[in-house]
């Protein structure tokens, strides 16, 4: 603890002597070191911003956007070394009514339409308030994603959606990963920075207000960034079995959907400041998650047509019945799990499913005959389900489960397909409470002053079960809203210039070294597809690495960009450690550029 605090303040040093945090000047330094932060903690005032954002997700950046666009400085602190969070795996799209591209098809949603049925799918239990102010800011927020540059003019069917709202990604993309580069490119063009490996610790009260957060980064360190608001987006504990268990004891050892960092910091964080919390055993299984990777099956692959088969090769339910429903009933089957089925029509509709099929998750037959038999089902039995199946879609009548959704074409185009699911946590509904303004609220009922929440961290938008598209939608709507909100309530307190952590940066060596100098190519297989790099040699060094073809996860390999390369170049040799959670990529960049360095000798 005592050496730590001797860093901090060592940092705090080099600081002032140099002023070289990004964006500051010499007085804002000076200023910082005069206002010790009123916390009773012992770590040293170093860094600031008018708002904090606490989590990369869609929500943290999203307010980050808007905070930034109101004219505040903003940071996100983020504990992974990739952003993107929940979000980035988010596969449907986003809910909304009354949008343009609804009318542009011809579709008479209402955002009354949209209240009841989120409120009937969260078993009337959601806060009407915020179930309101979702539905009526929704289309709004549409427009917003189109001004950042994104498509999602694509409109489906949801469950539990009366009318098609569901707005995806247009080129058939899974929303995640059309969203979060999105996002990221556009605070990239606002300066707006994202701290990666730095986890927030610590929310700071400075009497009634909260004043900042105090953040550990990777080696223990402990930071303090001051802040007038701080907007707590740390996303929900689906990763957090001890969590999960501890509310809900029968999803004890259930696999899970998310991604490791939603561990439920933030909804510790602000219960230690006295936040109420909602529906905290609210959590959601997504009933279509393939077996073996936890990868989740958009709901869209059902709203386009697609049928569940059980290990006897029959149906068992309405496929577009709520995933509460529908979790219970695979749960149910033998073997406690389901295939979903469907045709080349499905398959030919959606980019995700044909990515889902060159990651090996999708079993292909022929025909009907050959699909039963590659499953192991009864070719016979399997066969008449299909066929009764189109039967039911020819009348516009589902005798035998009443689905009356997901109907519009029937399953008669060879080949057909499978897919292997059963049940996994997904969502927690539960966590912090907030108002329309996002204010989080104390358990007495009053706003806590200063701070902000938004997205999968706050509880009561989806009541008992959220509706898929509900949550691209929560945290959309209610990510920029608190980063309309938190900047107005830190900008009528003042303003903080920004004060931040330097960016880390390679450090070529002054020494010539024996390469050739010019530019060099290299290609080799990352995770997703190849990657293609320029190598540039001077004086004998590599001084700088450029990816010229990328097909990874944006969100993921930012965690390359900035790692990878900078040490590559420290080290000028590939004789590095891969970045954890994305090794794939690493090594395809590492023997990309080893490719280049042959040339360069
Ligand atoms: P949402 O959908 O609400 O935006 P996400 O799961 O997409 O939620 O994003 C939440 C982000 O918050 C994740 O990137 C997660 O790693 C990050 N996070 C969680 N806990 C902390 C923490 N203590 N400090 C900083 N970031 C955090």
């Amino acid at each position: 603890m005592k050496a730590r605090r001797v860093m901090a303040i060592l940092i705090s040093v080099v600081f002032m002597l140099t002023g070289c945090a990004d964006n500051s000047s010499n007085n804002s330094s000076a200023e910082v070191v005069q206002s010790e932060p009123a916390t009773t903690n012992d770590v040293k005032q170093e860094y600031q911003a008018d708002v904090v954002v606490i989590g990369a997700g869609g929500a943290g950046m999203s307010a980050a956007i808007k905070a930034s666009d109101a004219g505040a400085s903003v940071v996100i602190l983020e504990k992974m070394n990739y952003a993107g969070g929940n979000t980035t795996r988010a596969e449907g799209g986003m809910n909304a009514a009354e949008t343009s591209y609804q009318k542009a098809l011809g579709i008479e949603d209402t955002v009354e339409t949209m209240i009841k049925d989120t409120m009937k799918g969260g078993k009337e239990i959601n806060d009407p308030e915020l179930v309101k102010y979702l539905a009526e800011n929704s289309a709004e927020t549409i427009d917003w994603l189109t001004s950042l540059g994104m498509d999602v003019s694509d409109v489906g069917q949801g469950a539990g959606a009366t009318f098609p709202r569901m707005h995806r990604a247009a080129d058939g993309s899974k929303i995640g990963g059309v969203l979060i580069p999105k996002l990221m490119e556009n605070l990239e063009k606002r300066n707006v920075r994202i701290l990666y490996k730095m986890k927030a610790v610590e929310l700071i009260k400075d009497g009634d207000f909260v004043a900042g957060v105090i953040a550990e980064d990777e080696d223990g360190n402990k930071l303090t960034f001051k802040a007038n608001a701080v907007v707590n987006a740390a996303g929900g504990f689906g990763a957090n079995e001890a969590m999960y268990a501890e509310y809900r004891p029968d999803l004890k050892g259930f696999e899970t959907t998310n991604h490791p960092g939603a561990t439920g910091d933030g909804i510790v964080l602000a219960e230690a400041l006295g936040a109420a919390t909602v529906d905290m055993d609210k959590i959601q299984t997504n009933p279509t998650v393939e077996v073996t990777t936890q990868t989740v099956i958009s709901e869209t692959v059902r709203g386009k047509g697609a049928i569940f088969v059980n290990q006897e090769g029959k149906r068992f339910i309405s496929e577009m019945l709520t995933r509460d429903v529908l979790s219970a009933e695979i749960l149910k089957q033998n073997g406690k799990f389901a295939y979903l089925i469907f045709d080349q029509r499905v398959m030919d509709s959606m980019a995700a499913l044909q990515e889902d099929y060159e990651k090996g998750l999708v079993t292909k037959g022929e025909d009907v005959a050959d699909l039963a038999q590659a499953l192991g089902l009864d070719a016979t039995v399997l066969a008449d389900t299909i066929a009764s199946w189109n039967t039911a879609v020819a009348n516009n009548k589902d005798t035998q489960f009443e689905r009356n959704t997901g109907m519009d074409e029937d399953l008669s185009l060879a080949p057909y397909y499978a897919i292997k699911v059963s049940p996994a946590v997904h969502h927690t509904m539960g966590g912090i409470k907030i108002n329309t303004l996002t204010q989080v609220i104390d358990r007495s009922g009053n706003p806590i002053q200063g701070l902000f929440a938004a997205g999968e961290v706050t509880g009561g938008v989806h009541g008992a079960n959220r509706l898929g598209g509900n949550a691209v939608a929560d945290i959309m709507v209610f990510g920029t809203q608190a980063g309309v909100e938190s900047s107005k309530f830190a900008l009528s307190k003042g303003k903080l210039e920004l004060i931040l952590p330097e960016a880390k940066q390679a450090v070529i060596p002054s020494t010539p070294g024996n390469f050739k100098d010019g530019v060099y190519e290299g290609t080799a297989q990352g995770k997703e597809g190849d990657i293609k790099v320029h190598v540039e040699i001077k004086a004998g060094n590599i001084v700088n690495i450029e990816i010229v073809e990328l097909h990874e996860t944006a969100a993921i390999f930012d965690g390359v960009k900035r790692e990878l390369l900078p040490k590559i170049i420290e080290k000028q040799s590939t004789d590095v450690d891969a970045v954890s959670g994305a090794t794939l990529s690493s090594e395809g960049v590492l023997q990309a550029v080893d490719q280049a360095l042959a040339s360069a000798k």
